[in-house]
């Protein structure tokens, strides 16, 4: 008999985009929230379970307790930033149903297995890596001892069963869609530049590139490109626009979407038969050949990692791009009319305060549609934590605020961690307060009423956010 199994994006902090679908784990400057498609997947597996996104639903811990009433096994995805709490939701949760299996997934448990079993003593096992099929096999009723991928505590030690090699058919993989429909609330889900309502999959794990900040390729993903064939991608999408009328925008979520430039031209040729609306993640390496079939056949706007202006940073951090690469791949953007969200990071290893300066002189010259800036987050599990670590860089271990906001965990030799903190705000002003970004905002506002409301409601979240950011500061970090 199927164990009943809650898949669970815990309530780690208020409005915390930190859970199965989100990259950086921190509450962000607007309300935005990724789809939790790492949990759908694997509840797509398991038909006797349930998907719940507490921080979307606007859940607390006893909401959330009381929702796991009824359920055989707890299935929650846990981030650095938010373990210590989840550790403390699980031990509510053990309290209150005392039989119920509990297991940790995520890159988190991955990256430390055995301090996420020693520091949540309330949990019955964590799986690492891909856990899609260790947590199908544990819903089966498999006993712990016997499914591969998972770490469990017993009689005070911890056994590390065989590990799960990486998925190789993706195309075997059940669709996440029919667990969207069933569980989520798809209005409920925002990210910034994308329309709304906007829906995003995977179509492959993984990434090529070595970026070593990145949590993802490092931990769960592997740094090879695993994929969907193009005929199940398509397949998807015309189920997903029947499913789903409403949806404005779909967007692949992939590491690196266009990393097989054969195949996402394929992809892109079917999609202009079904007529839809799409964007995607890329690395600004992309042929103009390339990008005008994708353009052609519907393609809105592309999430691209900058991360920084300065050439040093770039390959201290193996990007693999440079900063003239990343000006023509923009400049192409532009002519063909495809729309840029470029992301930023802060606080890399190499920065200065001249390389700031020098981001920020970047980021108006590249002049993308909108950005992020993030603040360097030394994941477990990744290069730029062990680099850390030996470096002596660490002034924080804490990753985000007693709120979920990011906070600054590294700093430098000439570099402290409050400019590096002060320069996130530096850079959103100097970038959005000119006359070009504020047309191009006040455009579209005034072409639909429904993004002008959404737009009013961003920037008082926006505002209300760096005020915030700014009482609180960065604590305990230097001056
Ligand atoms: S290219 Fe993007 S997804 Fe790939 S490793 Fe670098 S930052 Fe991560």
């Amino acid at each position: 008999m199927e164990r009943r199994v809650l898949f669970l994006n815990p309530p780690s902090y208020e409005g915390f985009d930190g859970g199965a679908g989100s990259r950086y784990q921190a509450k962000r400057e607007v309300r935005s929230f990724w789809y939790p498609t790492w949990l759908a997947q694997a509840a797509a597996l398991c038909p006797n379970s349930k998907l719940l996104d507490a921080p979307v639903e606007d859940m607390n811990v006893e909401d959330t307790v009381a929702a796991a009433n009824g359920f055989d096994v707890l299935i929650l995805y846990t981030s650095a930033p938010g373990f210590r709490n989840d550790a403390g939701l699980v031990k509510r949760l053990r309290q209150t149903y005392p039989a119920m299996l509990m297991g940790m997934v995520g890159p988190h448990c991955t990256a430390l297995p055995e301090d996420t079993l020693l520091g949540c003593s309330s949990l019955d096992f964590v799986a690492k890596g891909e856990f899609d099929y260790s947590v199908a096999d544990i819903a089966k009723g498999k006993p712990l001892s016997k499914v591969e991928g998972i770490a469990f505590s017993r009689n005070n030690r911890i056994i590390h069963n065989e590990d799960r090699a990486p998925m190789e058919d993706l195309d075997a993989l059940p669709s996440v869609l029919d667990v969207y429909k069933r569980d989520l609330n798809i209005k409920k889900y925002f990210i910034g530049y994308l329309l709304h309502p906007y829906l995003s999959f995977y179509t492959g794990r993984g990434c090529p590139g070595r970026c070593t900040f990145c949590l993802w390729p490092q931990t769960i993903g592997g740094r090879r490109y695993r994929t969907r064939t193009p005929g199940s991608v398509l397949d998807e999408m015309r189920r997903a626009k029947d499913m789903f009328p409403e949806v404005k925008e779909f967007f692949f979520d992939d590491d690196t979407f266009t990393a097989k430039l054969d195949r996402v031209e394929e992809i892109a040729r079917g999609l202009k038969n079904l007529d839809i609306t799409w964007s995607s993640s890329t690395r600004a390496n992309v042929p103009e050949k390339t990008l005008r079939i994708m353009k052609e056949s519907g393609l809105r706007c592309l999430m691209v990692g900058i991360e920084s202006g300065s050439d040093k940073i770039l390959k201290n951090i193996k990007k693999g791009i440079t900063t003239s690469q990343a000006r023509r791949f923009m400049r192409i953007c532009r002519d063909l009319k495809i729309s840029t969200h470029a992301t930023f990071v802060l606080g890399l290893p190499g920065e200065t305060k001249d390389t700031i300066k020098q981001t920020i002189s970047f980021v108006k010259e590249l002049d993308p549609e909108t950005i992020q800036v993030s603040i360097a987050s030394p994941y477990p599990g990744t290069e730029l934590y062990e680099q850390a670590l030996k470096s002596g860089w660490f002034v924080e271990s804490d990753l985000v605020s007693c709120s979920g906001v990011q906070q600054v965990s590294l700093e430098y030799e000439d570099l402290t961690g409050q400019e590096i903190y002060d320069a996130v705000e530096t850079l959103y002003n100097k970038f959005y307060f000119r006359p070009r970004p504020i047309i191009r905002i006040l455009g579209t506002m005034i072409r639909d009423k429904e993004i002008c409301k959404r737009r009013l409601r961003e920037a008082k979240e926006f505002f209300g956010f760096m005020r915030d950011r700014k009482r609180t500061g960065t604590g305990s970090l230097s001056q």
